[in-house]
């Protein structure tokens, strides 16, 4: 089967290495021009980590990420709120590390380095004409594939091309992201202060700190602050010490830092005719919970399983079993960052105070009641 996988992302590169294994010919299509940009901190829950055992990756991934221990909230005067062990889920699930965007797809192209993999190459227009797909990218060339899987994350143009626009579900907050070495934090330790209008968190990784600072995008959005250092420090100055010192190092360079909206979305159907979708282009997460890469890897592992004994002629069938095994869990999984992010981003003082209490009695793990029951049900 000669398939083609627009976005070599968490989902594209996992899912390319893994299919090529089944002796199928694969080939990866990438709008950016290379894989310079280190981007943000992800931290991989062991069902994602699981994933690179099959690529023979587990002592690299070890190697390159930082062993996460703790996750703690605390409120705007400093308090904490809530504390959560990692230690815990390493011990009794596996590894759950943290490393920067940048770091995994180094480490998941190594596993596959000579699968065709096209820079500058952006999916434009696709046509299904039953017996395969035809696919026109914006260098102008056009490939004809037995399968296409569009792996081309949130927005995705494989998904606008298949079902047409439809609408982000959106918070109305966003983040500003950016890396700094100046943090001082436990390694170990991703920590959060929830406050009125304010969120900041320091995500470690082995060879920096990675933080975000986020609130109402009406007020700490690009158009608004126009990412002046001074306008997000005032932003935040009302909060305890150690937040105001992790956002004074926010960069006033405009490379180094970007704005992320938090918003999500999610799709009906994970796939039409040859065409699926897989990671966010089918069910795009919040970072709230960390756990949208590890669904990514989850279903590249699901799609290349069910394409390991298919049959070109009843290709639908092995991609409707596919989204029957991935579509419930990565919804759920989805829904626990949902419930997540109303106690997270809350725009009332009171409302805040409400819920700082609230969190000891309503604890996490009931929050993420789904992504811990997915560490051990069979996906
Ligand atoms: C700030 C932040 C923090 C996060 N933290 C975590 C975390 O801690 N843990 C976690 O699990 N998840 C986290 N996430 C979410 C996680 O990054 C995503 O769920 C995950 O990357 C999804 O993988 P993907 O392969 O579907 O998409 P992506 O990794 O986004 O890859 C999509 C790729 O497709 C390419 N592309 C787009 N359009 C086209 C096109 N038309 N043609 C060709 N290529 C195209 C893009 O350039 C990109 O390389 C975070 C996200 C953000 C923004």
């Amino acid at each position: 089967m000669r398939i083609g996988v627009i976005g070599a992302g968490m989902a594209g590169l996992t899912f390319a290495a893994l299919i090529r294994r089944y002796g199928h010919e694969v080939e990866l299509s990438e709008r950016a021009a290379d894989f310079s940009q280190t981007g943000y901190a992800l931290g991989l829950w062991p069902m994602g980590s699981r994933v690179l055992n099959a690529l023979g990756l587990r002592d690299r991934f070890e190697a390159v990420s930082q062993p996460a221990g703790h996750y703690r909230v605390r409120d705007g005067q400093g308090e904490p709120v809530v504390e959560y062990s990692l230690e815990r889920i390493r011990a009794e699930h596996g590894a759950f590390g943290t490393l920067m965007r940048g770091e995994l797809l180094d480490l998941l192209r190594s596993a596959a380095p000579d699968i065709p993999l096209r820079f500058n190459c952006a999916l434009q227009s696709l046509i299904d004409d039953g017996h395969g797909v035809e696919a026109g990218f914006t260098d102008g060339s056009s490939r004809r594939f037995d399968l296409l899987v569009g792996t081309d994350g949130i927005h995705s143009t494989v998904r606008r091309l298949l079902y047409g626009d439809s609408p982000d579900t959106d918070t109305g907050w966003g983040c500003w992201v950016w890396t700094s070495d100046a943090i001082a934090t436990e390694r170990d330790l991703i920590e959060e202060t929830w406050a009125a209008r304010a969120l900041v968190g320091t995500y470690p990784t082995r060879r920096t700190v990675c933080a975000i600072a986020g609130g109402a995008s009406a007020v700490l959005g690009p158009t608004i602050t126009g990412g002046a250092p001074d306008a997000i420090a005032a932003a935040f100055s009302e909060l305890h010490d150690d937040a105001c010192r992790v956002v004074s190092t926010f960069p006033a360079d405009p490379a180094a830092r970007f704005w992320w909206q938090l918003s999500d979305h999610r799709v009906k159907t994970w796939y039409r005719g040859r065409v699926a979708l897989m990671g966010d282009s089918a069910c795009a997460f919040l970072p709230t919970a960390g756990v949208g890469a590890s669904m990514a890897l989850e279903s590249a592992a699901v799609l290349a399983d069910e394409l390991s004994r298919a049959e070109l002629k009843f290709i639908e069938r092995s991609l409707h079993s596919y989204a029957q095994r991935r579509q419930k869990r990565a919804e759920a999984a989805q829904d626990d960052s949902r419930t997540l992010a109303k106690y997270m981003l809350v725009d009332s003082r009171p409302l805040a105070w409400v819920r700082d209490r609230a969190m000891h009695f309503y604890s996490l793990d009931r929050m993420l009641a789904s992504i811990q029951k997915s560490l051990v049900e069979p996906i």
